[in-house]
């Protein structure tokens, strides 16, 4: 039997308490309850030594808003890190890269993630240069502090993990998987306000169906993101299939 080693996620933040329902709900309950993750949040005030407890400070130079202390911080990841072998420490930031299926993969396999939420006007430089691996971001915007975004990534890390989703196909064929959207989906009943579900998924031919789900994935993606066709390694009847989707659309 291969031996899954039990991933260890740390979130450092200041508002522990916004993981409380998160960690507690749903899929990634479930993936705490059967071992297959261990989620823990570190609060940074915990790591502020002054009677006052103050994480954040005013800027050098002037300007609006606060800049979180790099000694607390500082201290948290030295503390965490100490927790394993090879951790990996991620600042979510808005300057990071964006967050894409594939780093989700990437990280998946790791052991140990440290991530940090900043707030204010965001982390000291030096907490980059000294101690984080890698900024993740997770689209071009600005929120208020770094835990919905932190909770996004470990939400879409941990799915990724053995054990955790009820079967290992649903995540293969998720949108962006194999660099596509994926295919439509419908359940019952067979009609909805006058509208049918695609006859040949009541067929119960598994080729035909697996070829549909196939073509509405190109559709989806030609339709609504085709800058993800330039990237992805296509078969030739997907190529036909393309073709014939782009010049019926020439016809109107
Ligand atoms: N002044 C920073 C800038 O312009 O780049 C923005 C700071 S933001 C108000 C405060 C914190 O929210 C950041 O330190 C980061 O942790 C988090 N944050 C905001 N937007 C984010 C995004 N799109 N992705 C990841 N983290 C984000």
């Amino acid at each position: 039997m291969t031996q899954v080693n039990l991933m260890h996620i740390d979130i450092l933040t200041i508002f522990p308490d916004f993981f409380t329902s998160i960690f507690a709900t749903s899929i990634l309950q479930r993936a705490v309850a059967n071992n297959l993750v261990r989620l823990n949040t570190v609060n940074i005030r915990d790591f502020a030594y002054d009677k006052h407890k103050i994480v954040d400070d005013y800027p050098y130079g002037g300007g609006a808003g606060m800049v979180m202390k790099p000694e607390p911080i500082g201290r948290a990841i030295v503390a965490t890190k100490a927790a394993s072998a090879n951790p990996r420490v991620i600042y979510m930031s808005p300057q990071g890269q964006v967050l894409t299926q594939q780093k989700a993969v990437q990280l998946s396999s790791l052991e140990h993630l440290i991530i940090l939420c900043g707030h204010y006007e965001g982390v000291d430089e030096r907490v980059s240069t000294l101690y984080v691996d890698e900024e993740i971001s997770i689209g071009d915007f600005v929120l208020t502090g770094g835990e919905l975004p932190a909770a996004v990534l470990v939400d879409c890390v941990v799915r990724l993990l053995p054990g955790v989703l009820g079967s290992a196909e649903s995540a293969a064929q998720d949108s962006f998987s194999d660099g596509l959207l994926e295919h439509p989906h419908y359940t019952r009943p067979p009609e909805f306000m006058g509208q049918m579900v695609p006859e040949i998924l009541l067929s119960g031919h598994h080729g035909n169906i697996a070829r549909w789900r196939r073509q509405e994935s190109l559709r989806r993606t030609w339709e609504r993101r085709p800058d993800l066709l330039a990237k992805v390694r296509l078969s030739e009847a997907d190529y036909a299939f393309l073709d014939r989707l782009r010049r019926s659309q020439e016809r109107f």
